[in-house]
């Protein structure tokens, strides 16, 4: 990297530090930026800024937003008694593609892993075993068919069960460890439609 500048250097270096960003198209990047006319660049850092000051979650679902409520959690229309748990605000972002659930969601921004350290305190639970006092009648469980996914799914129908909630887990049509983002919307309809009570 002493081939180029200091300012080069540093602005390969802290794009390479981004998810699925290599060596290689750390510099690609960081060249293209240098040759982007300025305002174009003040536009991507501005865009970068406001969403990291003004995105949060929110306060029902915990899904990434930028109001207090979410769109889905503020809509009447939608079925509020019906809660699907999904592993981050991307897997819900791919039901909602599908265009064919109508009830909520909650975002527990990640999965129990004992091997990685995480544990049931780390992730989004509480607000979740909240939200069940109220009125709730089914809770769908959608985690990834991981092993993290599967350990989750397991520990909150544990926790649900003594409530008397109904509680199911999405069918297993989904490939093991696929992320459900990337799962086409046929798939992701027959695994919800295929859902077993647990
Ligand atoms: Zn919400």
């Amino acid at each position: 990297m002493d081939y180029y500048s200091n300012q080069i250097s540093k602005l390969i270096e802290e794009l390479s530090r981004l998810p699925g960003i290599g060596a290689k198209s750390a510099v690609r990047l960081a060249f293209h930026l240098i040759h982007m006319p300025e305002e174009e660049v003040r536009k991507l850092a501005d865009a970068m800024i406001d969403a990291k000051a003004h995105v949060r979650y929110c306060a029902q679902c915990c899904t990434l937003t930028d109001r207090e409520l979410c769109p889905i959690c503020s809509n009447e229309e939608r079925d509020h008694k019906t809660i699907m748990v999904v592993e981050d605000t991307r897997d819900l972002a791919a039901y909602e593609k599908t265009g064919k659930y109508n009830g909520v969601y909650h975002v527990l921004h990640g999965a129990i892993s004992p091997m990685l350290g995480i544990g049931p305190g780390d992730i989004r639970l509480k607000e979740l075993i909240q939200r069940l006092e109220g009125d709730v009648e089914e809770v769908i469980i959608a985690t990834n068919s991981s092993l993290e996914g599967e350990t989750t799914a397991m520990y909150i129908s544990k926790l649900i069960k003594p409530t008397g909630i109904r509680v199911s887990r999405i069918a297993s049509g989904v490939p093991v460890g696929g992320d459900l983002e990337y799962i086409d919307e046929v798939t992701l309809l027959r695994a919800l439609e295929g859902r077993r009570e647990l």
